[in-house]
């Protein structure tokens, strides 16, 4: 199945309403963060957001189609731009959990989370975690995981700690990565998430 134009751009207009709400909150500063959403299943792909731009200011035009291994795949009459740098780690994850979108914010409490508690973030007891599928009452391990520039290292990474219970997670010193079924469930996540992060950081 290929990629139209029509639908990368329809994809591009979600996204760009999406990061420009996730921006308000001060999550993608200095052109940080990235989201994206599957356009095809078989075989994947994937609408990222394009390198360097301001998550405040994109367009519907602001978006690149990747593959599976995040590499650009070009779709006719769409100008070609190059894809976010994370982007082979948004289409593993879309691939590894099955999600619709996935977000990625530098949300300063995710990082001071994951740098406190860097084998996981423990929250429990918080009626914000039913924004996750989650009971209020369950204890949660938010996985964390280390960071790195090798995008394959960050994939295996998160194999490694991938909880299909919570739809998030930790990058130490840099950020989080949520999914969900589309884009609007992964920033509902993503807020609650961050939420959570935030309570911890400020309580524990
Ligand atoms: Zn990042």
């Amino acid at each position: 199945m290929t990629v139209d134009r029509d639908a990368a751009l329809a994809a591009g207009a979600r996204m760009a309403d999406t990061a420009r709400l996730l921006a308000a909150h001060g999550w993608m500063r200095a052109t940080s963060g990235n989201l994206s959403e599957v356009v095809a299943a078989d075989p994947l792909r994937v609408t990222v957001t394009a390198s360097g731009l301001d998550k405040a200011e994109l367009t519907p035009e602001s978006v690149v189609v990747v593959d599976g291994a995040g590499l650009p795949v070009p779709v006719e009459g769409l100008a070609p731009r190059k894809p976010s740098a994370e982007a082979a780690l948004h289409a593993h994850i879309a691939a590894a959990t099955g999600a619709g979108a996935v977000v990625h914010v530098h949300a300063l409490a995710a990082v001071v989370a994951g740098r406190r508690w860097p084998r996981g973030v423990r929250v429990q007891g918080l009626e914000m975690q039913k924004a996750l599928g989650r009971a209020a009452d369950d204890d949660l391990l938010v996985p964390v995981i280390a960071n790195s520039q090798d995008m394959s290292e960050l994939a295996d990474r998160f194999d490694d700690a991938y909880d299909p219970a919570t739809p998030g997670v930790v990058v130490a010193d840099h950020g989080l990565y949520v999914w969900g079924k589309d884009l609007v469930q992964a920033r509902h996540r993503t807020e609650s998430l961050e939420w959570l992060l935030s309570f911890q950081v400020q309580t524990a």
